[in-house]
């Protein structure tokens, strides 16, 4: 589809508009820390105040400031909710084959850091706002777009602080739409286009573990060395054998990838899924990623202790005391001390719900053979704030690409299709406007 001629919409040119705003907020560094999100509120809230949109601010710290405004609905229900953080992580450059902040576009991509997460679907998000205003459609209920600060470092001056300090901006929604699952190709193998909806995500725990010891000279070792002690516990540690588990969501994403045969011949069996794709492999169990281990003040000395950092993320309803005392167990050294450094959970979303319903219907609409199936996240995003709260949250980003370019996502040489963007914010709008019902009055 490349027009919508009832409302007069020409898709190829929302697609251009989409790109020169996503290569100026590209340009924008809002890499956290610091942060910096001010600039991208000052980018964006122009935008929108040129068409007739009001914007209100929050600011959490120094240069740590959200944006929000809305569009008014016909008050039949509480609004729905478009969030995009802001903020990105920190950049390689070395390992980069454009400069990161240029957005440089080429092969049909648009390359930057935050072209995934989350500028470009930021500037759908916007973009849905600005065809409403332009095309005088009225919503059932508020739609509100939320440009917040700080997820990638844990929220506190972004949804967190808004939990405790404006509360009502994180209870008022009753939907809302988030990254955490998008549209791919090739995803698992499957020869189908496959949408991910998240209504789930892992929760984060991060741990660590702090050996002591006896010091002394290197000279004369004593069997009392702490770096020794948090080796072993890292080695235990690697060779804990955790149970699979496969979630109801994760069962019903397979469930439906079967029914479509979305894989050609047989499908794939679940080892040769967790062996083939680490970011299922994922979804099956508690993961934990060593991601540092530090000691020592000397060649010749036996230091007193030694530390590691561990990232663990549970699956969704997991308890955080059930597995720090199965780690304990595993370590099985008094001496090991294990800490909690930071931890985040909230519930899930139903699937069972009406926006889950409409996207599916317009990914099936829009999208020849396209499938849409629950996933759970495996990172943490904004979203647990709101599930927190009642919300209904989902990591539903409707941009279609391969699914080889998620590993842009926090990693090197991140862009996004443009193709794969046009795809995006005809399913967007689509969804939004089918969702809250919009009328022009
Ligand atoms: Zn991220």
């Amino acid at each position: 589809m490349t027009t919508t001629p009832e409302l007069g919409i020409h898709w190829g040119d929302v697609t251009a508009e989409i790109t020169s705003v996503l290569r100026d907020y590209l340009r924008i560094n809002t890499s956290n820390p610091p942060g910096n999100e001010q600039a991208a509120a000052e980018f964006l809230a122009p935008i929108l105040e040129s068409e007739g949109y009001e914007c209100e601010y929050v600011e959490a710290g120094p240069g740590r400031v959200s944006m929000r405004t809305r569009l008014h609905g016909a008050g039949a229900a509480r609004p729905l909710m478009l969030l995009n953080p802001t903020d990105v992580v920190p950049v390689q450059e070395e390992f980069w084959d454009v400069d990161p902040f240029a957005a440089v576009e080429k092969d049909g991509m648009l390359w930057g850091r935050g072209a995934l997460d989350m500028k470009g679907m930021g500037t759908l998000e916007l973009l849905v706002m600005l065809l409403f205003k332009r095309l005088n459609l009225t919503p059932n209920r508020d739609i509100v777009f939320l440009a917040v600060a700080d997820e990638e470092a844990g929220s506190a001056f972004g949804m967190e602080w808004l939990d405790q300090n404006e509360q009502g901006w994180i209870t008022e929604p009753e939907f809302a739409l988030n990254e955490g699952g998008m549209g791919a190709l090739n995803l698992l193998g499957s020869n189908r286009p496959v949408f991910a909806c998240s209504p789930s995500e892992k929760s984060p725990l991060w741990l660590k573990l702090r050996a002591e010891g006896q010091p002394g000279h290197g000279s004369t070792p004593h069997g009392d060395n702490a770096v020794e002690r948090l080796i072993r516990a890292l080695y235990a540690i690697q060779n804990w054998d955790r149970a699979v588990t496969i979630q109801p969501h994760t069962a019903e994403a397979l469930q439906r990838m079967r029914d479509a045969n979305a894989w050609a011949g047989s499908a794939p069996s679940l080892n040769r899924l967790c062996q083939t794709y680490p970011a299922f492999a994922a979804v099956t169990r508690d993961t934990i990623s060593n991601t540092g281990a530090t000691s020592g003040i000397k060649h010749n000395v036996i230091p007193a202790d030694a530390e590691a950092t561990l990232d663990c993320r549970l699956l969704p309803g997991e308890s955080y005391d059930d597995f720090i005392k199965s780690m304990r167990d595993v370590i099985d050294d008094e001496k090991v001390d294990v800490e909690v450094v930071f931890g985040s959970m909230g519930p899930s979303s139903s699937f069972e719900t009406e926006m889950v319903s409409v996207i599916e219907d317009v990914v099936r609409e829009q999208v020849e053979g396209a499938l849409v199936i629950p996933s759970t996240c495996v990172g943490f995003t904004d979203s647990r704030v709101l599930r927190r709260h009642g919300v209904h949250s989902y990591g539903f980003v409707p941009t279609l690409m391969d699914a080889s370019l998620a590993a842009g996502v926090h990693g090197h040489n991140e862009r996004t299709s443009i193709e794969g963007l046009n795809t995006g914010i005809q399913i967007l709008f689509e969804v939004v406007r089918r969702f809250t019902n919009a009328q022009r009055l």
